[in-house]
């Protein structure tokens, strides 16, 4: 039986997404972290795994044999992506194609071929009983989709927790990290800019028919807007981390709060519990 699946979401980088992701498939054990975030991926930075695996990720995009070109401006037409312009002959933009195959079918003339492009790479690790699975696109690459999808295959069968982390906002990046999920744990900080960036992934969450609850992060005595939201929403709050310069200190240098000396550390088994109730 495949195991259930939680991504861990938030409207935007900084608010703890990571550290949430990280300190739930540690507390786990057994399980499987996807560091989906593939433009800053710094899931490994914590794990520092044993890589056991590094594969490439490829994508096939258009090569056009301007031989046998007429210019007949088809496959141009075509593409809804804009990664084809015409000067005297067509022009692949190979950033923006979308490997959709489309140019090369219509093209009468049978001029255009695919060829391989490497977008990116794949590390697949162990760290203290945690499969890591990390991601990380090519400098220049305008979207982590592709690395996203072969990160996601990987983990298709799993019978162990996983843990993705997914990229921050609510792109098509974050749509791909979230498509498989069981459920999803949005992470939020306690500010109007905090509240707004919630209701942006909630609706995300609720637009692909995800249950999800939500962790309020940095969370002191005064105003939680993001808290008011979930009550006036009535989303399930999953867990409150305190604003803790100590927690703060084990994160900026790269430590699992579970896997070391921090006394609060009881906080995220009580959070693990509470996901995985309401994962079932
Ligand atoms: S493969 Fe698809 S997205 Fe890429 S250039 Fe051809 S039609 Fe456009
Ligand atoms: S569809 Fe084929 S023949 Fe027409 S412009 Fe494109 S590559 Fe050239």
């Amino acid at each position: 039986m495949a195991g259930k699946k939680i991504a861990v979401l938030s409207g935007k980088g900084g608010t703890g997404k990571t550290l949430v992701a990280v300190n739930l498939a540690a507390a786990a054990k057994n399980s499987c972290y996807v560091d989906c975030d593939v433009e800053a991926p710094d899931g490994k930075l914590f794990f520092r795994p044993e890589i056991a695996e590094t594969k490439e990720v490829c994508v096939l995009v258009p090569r056009i044999d301007l031989s046998e070109c007429t210019a007949c401006k088809v496959c141009v037409e075509f593409c809804r992506f804009h990664a084809l312009a015409f000067g005297k002959k067509p022009v692949v933009f190979d950033e923006v194609c979308h490997s959709c195959g489309g140019c090369a079918l219509v093209c009468p003339q049978k001029a255009i071929k695919e060829t391989a492009r490497i977008v990116g790479m794949i590390e697949k690790g162990v760290s203290e009983g945690v499969q890591t699975f990390c991601g990380s696109m090519n400098m220049g690459e305008a979207t982590g989709v592709s690395v996203i999808r072969q990160l996601m295959d990987s983990v298709k069968n799993e019978t162990r927790l996983t843990v993705i982390d997914c990229p921050p906002g609510s792109a098509c990046s974050v749509m791909e990290s979230i498509r498989e999920a069981d459920y999803c744990v949005l992470v939020a900080e306690p500010t109007v800019f905090g509240a707004h960036n919630l209701a942006m992934v909630y609706e995300l969450a609720l637009l692909f028919k995800k249950p999800c609850g939500v962790v309020l992060n940095k969370c002191g005595d005064g105003n939680n807007p993001s808290r008011e939201f979930c009550l006036q929403n009535g989303i399930g709050i999953l867990a409150e981390i305190p604003f803790d310069s100590a927690l703060g200190k084990l994160n900026s240098e790269g430590k699992i709060a579970v896997r070391v000396d921090y006394p609060k550390k009881e906080l995220f088994f009580a959070l693990l519990a509470r996901v995985r109730e309401a994962a079932e």
